[in-house]
């Protein structure tokens, strides 16, 4: 997990490019290209990994960092049993389910993003081409200006099934996600992942190009659902780069071929809110609870890092604590003997 998490921080410290900014407020600009749901904080990639700590949801972990930050991270491995990504697993068919649209629910709500806000913009711009027919040809996705070699970032956590060069697509990446949705990313000049990689929200998978069928660089994004494509705009306002919703109702007629978003079935929401949703809503409410406890307790802890001719007195008197808390908090003794360069939690 460490050497994943460090490459996915590197990655991330990329970002700025993928929204074509550059100025040195790149941090500002990330928050606001993405908007709020935005996680990535680009001052972590300088820093250590240096401890894990549990959160109470066991796949959620806070990793802490030697310059004092920290990040909520998930643990893949919590969802990696899951049928998700075991059942209609294929690395290169586009569409290895065998279910009909027509089979799915009139209607029925996912997550989109948990409490941990994984999201990040595929790109923060006026789409170029939209879902539906277009010149007679069915489009399946939207089309994202992207110029060559631009970095293009995963826009939720999941498992890379296909990564490849498919026919129309070009290079191809395919995405799912724990929640059963699927993202496409077509066209690459440049494919950085291979199909099993588990992905984090923001991670680079590839680098924006014209291959396959295609007149000029540009994204080519799609979002499915078992198998069924609908407009990804559903799901996220490119124009200012934000998510819709983070429980997205889906209806069965977002899979008709030609069926564009339109704004006000949104409205609907507040009206035909079911039980079911206002108790996944509650069930979310307390694991943002959950999460933002941890985030205080992490916050509240703080570690030294052992240097020649440390003693656990002079620790203990370096951040007005007791030698008995210092052996409480790191589970050693009195007589245990200091590693230099070992950490030392101190509060
Ligand atoms: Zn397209």
């Amino acid at each position: 997990m460490k050497k994943s998490l460090l490459i996915s921080l590197t990655l991330c410290f990329f970002l700025p490019l993928a929204a074509q900014e550059t100025n040195d407020h790149a941090a500002d600009s990330l928050r606001h290209v993405f908007g709020r749901q935005q996680v990535v904080p680009t001052t972590l990639t300088t820093s250590e990994y240096a401890d894990t700590l549990d959160t109470g949801n066991p796949s959620v972990k806070v990793v802490l960092y030697d310059n004092g930050t920290y990040r909520f991270v998930k643990d893949p491995s919590a969802v990696a049993d899951s049928t998700v990504f075991s059942e209609f697993w294929d690395t290169r068919t586009v569409n290895p389910y065998n279910t009909s649209p027509e089979t799915l629910p009139d209607q029925f709500s996912i997550w989109i993003v948990d409490s941990l806000d994984s999201y990040c913009c595929p790109n923060k711009v006026t789409p170029r081409s939209k879902f539906g027919y277009r010149h007679g040809r069915r489009h399946q996705g939207i089309d994202l200006p992207y110029p060559k070699g631009t970095p293009v970032p995963a826009a939720f956590d999941g498992k890379v099934r296909i990564s490849d060069y498919i026919g129309g697509y070009g290079n191809l990446v395919v995405i799912r996600h724990a929640n059963g949705l699927e993202t496409f990313y077509g066209h690459l000049s440049e494919r950085k992942v291979d199909s099993g990689d588990w992905v984090s929200a923001g991670d680079i998978i590839g680098l924006g190009g014209s291959t396959g069928r295609s007149t000029g660089p540009h994204l080519h994004f799609e979002t499915r659902y078992k198998g069924a494509a609908f407009d990804p705009s559903w799901i996220i306002d490119f124009e200012t780069g934000t998510l819709r919703h983070r429980l997205l109702k889906i209806r069965s007629w977002y899979f008709n071929p030609n069926q564009r978003y339109v704004q006000n079935v949104d409205d609907e929401d507040e009206i035909f809110r079911t039980d079911e949703e206002d108790r996944i809503a509650a069930e979310e409410q307390a694991k943002k609870e959950a999460a933002a406890r941890a985030k205080a307790e992490a916050a509240a802890q703080k570690y030294h890092t052992i240097r020649n001719g440390d003693t656990l007195s002079g620790i203990a008197k370096k951040y007005r604590t007791t030698v008995k808390r210092l052996c409480q908090l790191n589970g050693i003794s009195e007589k245990t003997i200091l590693r230099v360069g070992k950490r030392l939690r101190v509060r």
